[in-house]
């Protein structure tokens, strides 16, 4: 029982077992951070994953699953883990660039008013924290005027219309910037567009090109005409296999070796995958909260690694049965028998010979009647079909129209 045994069953979708080897984890080490955190996925009421999260913060109070569970779930404020910063705008009347959103309600060079549903996000080096932020929710819309009001406002400042029923502004979608990356991308476009559309053009001439296959294998499949065909022939085959008794190589894993194995060779190998924490990934959101600032925070989530797993194989000699060879009769006639078996030696001795599987195949051979030509063809049949049949006589069966093949589960006779 360990927390990779856990892992291992949450990789393999068992979630019940993950979370009872976890739990039993958790009971043996009760500061395994990883543990809780596995059981904080698992578990199934709001109230015990609750209880997780603030175990877990007991234990690391940076957890990045346990903080982000507490935000999700409104049990821990955002502002007080994210940092907040000015959006930015541009004024359309004098061209200054990089205005706040926050600080600037209006224009500082020509006093123009912030067009607020314009505002966007600045580059990294552009950034501008504000301090001590408090947050009255995204600004309201003067239904008069069109003014960017604060939410907290009931009049617009601007033209002093009252603000209920306002609409609130437009909030820029999020932005992630994924571990690892330098750039922000919005949430809402795909990574790269250009990119992203020709390889979408390109799935649908595979998906025609795939379609028309699956259509022109039906077709040859399924489009078939009668035809009429004459029996020519019979013809059987019948096998007995036959087993010897000795020494074999083999191999399995120890755990499972035969008691009669010997010469028994070990060699470590891989058995399976397990899955093991790998640290953390952290991506950072920017969210717009529409008052002019937007707030950035880091989404952090474990990953994994998958490690081969080793055990002892077991290569060996074990005395057992095996084939060795058949013994075969066939004509093209009517009179099936079986061969006679002539085994070396009987009993269980090394060399010693046994009787094994036996296989028997009965085979009619056509002639189609196809316009001018004669095309032979065979159908295998069970032996009660086979031995009614009677040379000369006429049968009637679907043939493929574009390949002329018979279609042997289709004969009947005329
Ligand atoms: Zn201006
Ligand atoms: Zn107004």
């Amino acid at each position: 029982m360990s927390l990779n045994d856990a892992l291992t069953a949450y990789a393999q979708g068992n979630h019940a077992q993950a979370y009872r080897l976890a739990q039993a984890v958790t009971e043996a080490e009760p500061n395994n951070e990883n543990a809780w955190v596995l059981l904080l996925t698992l578990a199934e009421t709001d109230a015990e994953k609750a209880e997780i999260a603030e175990r877990i913060l007991q234990i690391n109070p940076q957890n990045p699953a346990a903080l982000q569970y507490q935000v999700k779930h409104g049990q821990r404020d955002l502002s007080k883990d994210a940092k907040v910063y000015e959006m930015l705008w541009d004024c359309e009347f004098c061209a200054s660039p990089k205005l706040l959103g926050k600080t600037h309600r209006f224009c500082p060079h020509c006093g123009a008013p912030q067009a607020a549903d314009k505002r966007y996000f600045p580059e990294e080096e552009d950034k501008i924290a504000v301090q001590d932020h408090q947050y009255f929710g995204a600004d309201k819309l003067c239904p008069a005027c069109g003014t960017a009001n604060s939410g907290q406002a009931d009049f617009c400042q601007q033209c002093g219309s009252p603000l209920d029923g306002s609409k609130q502004v437009e909030q820029r979608g999020d932005q992630l910037r994924a571990s690892g990356e330098s750039d922000f991308r919005a949430l809402d476009e795909p990574a790269e567009d250009k990119k992203a559309g020709g390889k979408k053009g390109c799935s649908w001439i595979v998906l025609a090109v795939f379609a028309l296959i699956i259509g022109s294998i039906l077709v040859v499949m399924l489009w078939t005409k009668e035809a009429s065909a004459v029996l020519e022939a019979h013809q059987w085959t019948r096998i007995i296999n036959v087993e010897r008794y000795g020494p074999q190589s083999d191999s399995e894993w120890c755990d499972s070796l035969p008691r009669n194995a010997y010469n028994v060779d070990r060699k470590e190998e891989v058995r399976s995958h397990r899955q093991v924490p790998d640290g953390e990934k952290c991506d950072t959101r920017r969210v717009d909260q529409g008052d002019g600032t937007y707030v950035e925070r880091q989404e952090c989530h474990m990953v994994y690694r998958k490690e081969p797993v080793y055990d002892t194989r077991c290569y060996f000699t074990v005395d057992r049965w095996a084939y060795a060879r058949k013994l075969e009769t066939k004509a093209a006639d009517k009179k099936p028998y079986w061969p006679k078996l002539d085994l070396v030696r009987e009993g269980t001795c090394n060399g010693c010979e046994r009787a094994g599987e036996r296989n028997e195949s009965y085979v009619l051979h056509f002639s189609l009647h196809n316009g001018k030509e004669n095309t032979p063809f065979t159908c295998e049949v069970p032996f009660e079909q086979w031995d009614r049949a009677q040379v000369n006589s006429k049968w009637k069966l679907e043939v493929g129209v574009l390949m002329g093949e018979a279609r042997c589960d289709s004969l009947q006779l005329q």
